[in-house]
């Protein structure tokens, strides 16, 4: 499977990008995110969507996903989360290898500066990912 954007990740275990490793799956910042923290839980193999994917990957996968939407609610200062996966280029997928987007959602007031859909910049994954590493050992 050459040119799978989440397969090279998964690939190069080296990767720092990688926040947290599961059997089946692993837990990225979106690139583009479109809140703060915004996350995405991929399936380690290669399947192009969630109605391809194992039910037991799933069933990890969105376990993961509660996982995060708690931390992000109890420990992170979210107000809503959102838990969604698209399936198919009509349904707006942009990569064909299944993911689960886990955006935190904040009330206006919050997080005024930050640019949706932006790329995210090194320092501000750097301090997320210590946010979120440091929540999840509480
Ligand atoms: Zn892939």
């Amino acid at each position: 499977m050459g040119g799978c954007t989440f397969c090279d990740i998964y690939k190069k275990p080296g990767r720092t990008e990688i926040i947290v490793r599961k059997s089946d799956h692993y837990v990225i910042f979106d690139k583009y995110p479109a809140s703060k923290g915004h996350l995405l839980i991929i399936s380690n193999k290669h399947y192009e969507n969630m109605l391809e994917t194992p039910n037991k990957t799933i069933i990890s996968m969105m376990i993961t996903s509660k996982m995060f939407g708690k931390l992000f609610m109890d420990r992170l200062d979210a107000d809503g989360v959102k838990i969604t996966t698209n399936i198919g280029a009509a349904a707006n997928q942009v990569i064909m290898h299944t993911h689960i987007h886990v955006i935190p959602r904040y009330l206006p007031h919050k997080h005024k500066d930050f640019r949706p859909h932006e790329e995210i910049l090194h320092n501000e994954r750097a301090e997320l990912r210590v946010r979120i590493l440091r929540a999840l050992k509480k």
